[in-house]
């Protein structure tokens, strides 16, 4: 896709302070952190949401989670983090490539109870 913002950031067209990068995903630091640490982990190819997630997804998935708590401790969050994944309109999500948020490191009150 190549008008979206995060490709853009994947493809390096667009700068971003970068946590990881391997082959398959990029991880930078949010522009407008929610948290004293705050970074998205993206596939680097496009996938609007989890809503468009299929089956042929599910290793990019479950290495997008896996990533999540090991760079979460390299970034100092050692008593935990939030992970979050806005899922179109109605789940609050602004850019249509998938990402997961990595939030952590303030005081993080409890979402669901
Ligand atoms: P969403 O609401 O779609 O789940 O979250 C999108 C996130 O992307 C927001 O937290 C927003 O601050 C972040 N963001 C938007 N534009 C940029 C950008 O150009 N660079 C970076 N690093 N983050 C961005
Ligand atoms: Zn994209």
């Amino acid at each position: 896709m190549s008008d979206c913002l995060f490709c853009k950031i994947a493809r390096g067209e667009i700068p971003c302070r970068k946590v990881f990068e391997d082959d398959d995903v990029l991880a930078f630091h949010d522009i407008n952190p929610a948290a004293p640490v705050h970074f998205l982990l993206i596939p680097k190819p496009h996938l609007n949401s989890l809503a468009e997630a299929e089956p042929r997804h599910a290793a990019m998935l479950g290495k997008l989670l896996l990533l999540a708590p090991k760079l979460a401790k390299e970034q100092g969050l050692d008593d935990g983090f939030r992970t979050v994944i806005n899922t179109g309109r109605g789940g609050g999500q602004e850019v249509f490539h998938l990402h997961v948020h990595v939030i952590g490191g303030g005081n993080i009150p409890p979402m669901v109870k």
